[in-house]
């Protein structure tokens, strides 16, 4: 590296590399590319439908009180209007006199609880010399029809939980569920975030995954805590170092106008301690808001106790893509190997995009042949990457850095024995087992 440059940090490697290995795109590239907007290249798919499936199969299988939905982005106007989002959904937002740089005002006058006592700008480091704090709604608004006017006006969901509690009695009564139940959904949701940034940390379209869960009144603590504990295990479950995860408690004039409790799930990324999922305790607001709006009654029948109430709602709300951002950043890894560095993904093969790499040592002598046979045989199984030409070297490394846990090599021995080398990307640790066992060794491990 030339003198008068800077080694790039954490978070410029990891980009670099999602856009080199096909995980994550910036957007609309050949315009020059839209302020934190991003594509998800065929590994990110990959790797971001194993989060969504792993989430959604904890969810929906291993809890029979949960069901799914899938409810729609642009909602009737009058949701945000009940629910408190068209007046409260909004960020303080400040700017910088001397150069214009607009901030959210809690990054700028907020040290952790404290407030800062001479802001300064980090752009231009001037300090005092910010406007008043204004408040700027964070909605997506757009006109539903051919006719622009205030009638006309619809909102993308900036959270996919009110769907589920205006669907909250018919999915209750479809799949006759009894308290207490959840219903879980994944879907967009968009946001006109005053800073996005950090790669797919903070865009203004994202994905969640949340699920409602309704209790009876006076349980909703009792249940926190057993979410609480479901999700710290779940993130758990994918591999992820728990040292680098803890738990923040919002104090009670920072919490959002729904919530009466409200918990985090920080990850320690690159650029800090920062939120990866929250669980809410909304208690009846969002059920009490809609029928007093609509009209309709959104009360729960308790036939044993023949008893009518607003269920309360104890929410866990994840991001999809800052799962995937935690996971990318906790896997990422360097090594020495033959005085070179090696980089790689430590995914958990249950996330990796590519399970395995099926790769001839040589084109030549039948070889290329016989690993396409192989690679037929499992395909439809599991994803797999069949790689014939260039350097092993180089093909061994493509694979590191995608995370491909296992790469099945096959020498002039294979076609003496029929065995092939493993090869485990993270100890480089390497076993030879009969081509006919590939199957079962991915079965096994997988
Ligand atoms: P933050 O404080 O980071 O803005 P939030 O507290 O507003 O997040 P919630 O409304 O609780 O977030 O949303 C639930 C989850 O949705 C978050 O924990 C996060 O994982 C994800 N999320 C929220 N906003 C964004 C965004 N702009 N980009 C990506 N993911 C997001």
């Amino acid at each position: 590296m030339g003198k008068n440059k800077k080694a790039p940090d954490a978070m410029s490697k990891i980009v670099a590399l999602c856009k080199r290995r096909g995980i994550v795109f910036p957007s609309s590239e050949i315009y020059g590319g839209v302020g934190s907007t991003y594509d998800y290249g065929p590994y990110g798919v990959e790797m971001k439908n194993n989060i969504s499936r792993l989430w959604w199969q904890n969810m929906t299988l291993s809890h029979d009180s949960i069901v799914g939905l899938d409810s729609a982005v642009i909602l009737h106007p009058n949701v945000w209007e009940a629910s408190g989002h068209l007046k409260n959904f909004t960020d303080p937002l400040i700017d910088c006199k001397q150069c214009k740089a607009r901030f959210k005002a809690d990054d700028i006058l907020v040290e952790g609880q404290e407030t800062t006592k001479s802001p300064q700008c980090p752009r231009c480091g001037t300090k005092d010399s910010f406007t008043d704090v204004r408040h700027f709604n964070m909605m997506f608004k757009t006109n539903m029809g051919p006719v622009e006017d205030e009638a006309a006006i619809g909102y993308f969901r900036p959270e996919t939980a009110q769907g589920i509690y205006l669907d909250y009695k018919l999915t209750q009564d479809t799949a006759r569920l009894k308290l207490p139940f959840g219903i879980a959904q994944i879907g967009k949701a968009f946001r006109n975030e005053i800073t996005p940034g950090n790669f797919i940390f903070r865009t203004r379209e994202f994905e969640q995954m949340e699920m409602q869960y309704f209790v009876r009144p006076g349980e909703t603590s009792k249940w926190l805590e057993y979410w609480r504990e479901e999700r710290w295990n779940w993130l758990l479950s994918l591999g992820v170092r728990e040292e680098k995860l803890r738990w923040l408690q919002h104090p009670e004039d920072k919490l959002a106008h729904y919530a009466q409790e409200a918990w985090d799930i920080e990850y320690e990324f690159p650029f800090g301690w920062h939120e990866l999922e929250g669980l809410h305790d909304r208690g009846d607001f969002d059920l009490t808001c809609h029928q007093e709006a609509s009209g309709k009654d959104m009360t729960y029948f308790d036939a044993q106790a023949k008893e009518r109430f607003i269920p309360h709602i104890v929410e866990a709300s994840a991001g999809l893509n800052r799962a995937m951002l935690m996971l990318l950043c906790d896997a990422y890894r360097e090594d020495e190997q033959e005085k070179e560095t090696r980089v790689y993904l430590s995914l958990d093969p249950k996330i990796a995009p590519v399970k395995a790499a099926i790769l001839p040592l040589v084109k030549k002598d039948g070889l290329a042949d016989l690993a396409k046979e192989i690679y037929n045989n499992l395909r439809g199984r599991w994803p797999l990457f069949l790689d014939i030409q260039g350097s092993i070297g180089r093909r061994y490394r493509r694979m590191d850095e995608l995370g491909t846990p296992f790469a099945f090599t096959l020498d002039y021995q294979t076609l003496e024995d029929g065995t092939v080398t493993v090869r485990w990307r993270d100890t480089l640790q390497q076993e030879r087992i009969s081509k006919d066992k590939i199957g079962e060794f991915l079965a096994d491990k997988l």
